[in-house]
């Protein structure tokens, strides 16, 4: 293999942003830009913050999305591969996206793979309610509000029951149990059936 030639392409892309979204995690709001770069943790894609709830933000904190491989090296569709990878996947607490501009990427194709995405989380969750699991028919009754998740139909959230509703808690509907997202506690069916 020729790394000198193969490897000509992102050459000329370092440092140079491909892409800026913006990002929702409620209720804080901010714009990350991306960019390719030789960083602390190697050669990848990484995105910074450089707007903070509409004011400029100076932000020297680098996230790395995406290490680069080998076989990135050769893929000269690596960034656009990269942009319908991430609007298919960016969640948690990198929050909801949308797009703002993109050297590698219109609009319409970005905003594509993000309905995708969209159609495939309500999918999961229609089947989360198809299965109508007991323990989530008991949440229902103890007003526990539970509502199903995107990662999986056995996997639902609903208002913590150890500590009064201030958080969340997951609730598994396939081992039957009940569980603080941020401490301890767990509950199983069987507990929670007895509860009035
Ligand atoms: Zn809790």
């Amino acid at each position: 293999m020729n790394n000198t030639q193969n490897n000509t392409w992102f050459k000329d892309k370092l440092n140079t942003e491909f892409l800026q979204l913006k990002h929702e995690f409620n209720p804080i709001e901010w714009v990350e830009t991306y960019f390719l770069f030789e960083g602390p943790e190697g050669l990848g894609i990484y995105s910074k913050c450089i707007e903070l709830e509409g004011a400029p933000h100076k932000d020297d904190k680098l996230n790395l999305r995406k290490l680069l491989t080998e076989d990135d090296l050769v893929n000269p569709n690596l960034l656009q591969d990269f942009c319908a990878y991430w609007a298919e996947n960016c969640g948690g607490f990198n929050g909801q996206i949308s797009f703002i501009s993109s050297t590698v990427i219109s609009r319409e194709a970005f905003e594509f793979f993000i309905e995708e995405k969209k159609r495939k989380e309500a999918q999961i969750r229609l089947e989360a309610q198809r299965k109508n699991a007991p323990i989530v028919q008991e949440l229902v009754r103890l007003g526990y509000s539970p509502s199903p998740s995107s990662f999986n139909s056995d996997a639902w959230t609903a208002s913590c029951l150890f500590h009064k509703g201030r958080h969340m808690m997951w609730v598994d509907t396939k081992k039957n149990e009940c569980r603080c997202a941020y401490g301890s506690g767990v509950i199983g069916y069987e507990e929670l059936k007895d509860k009035s």
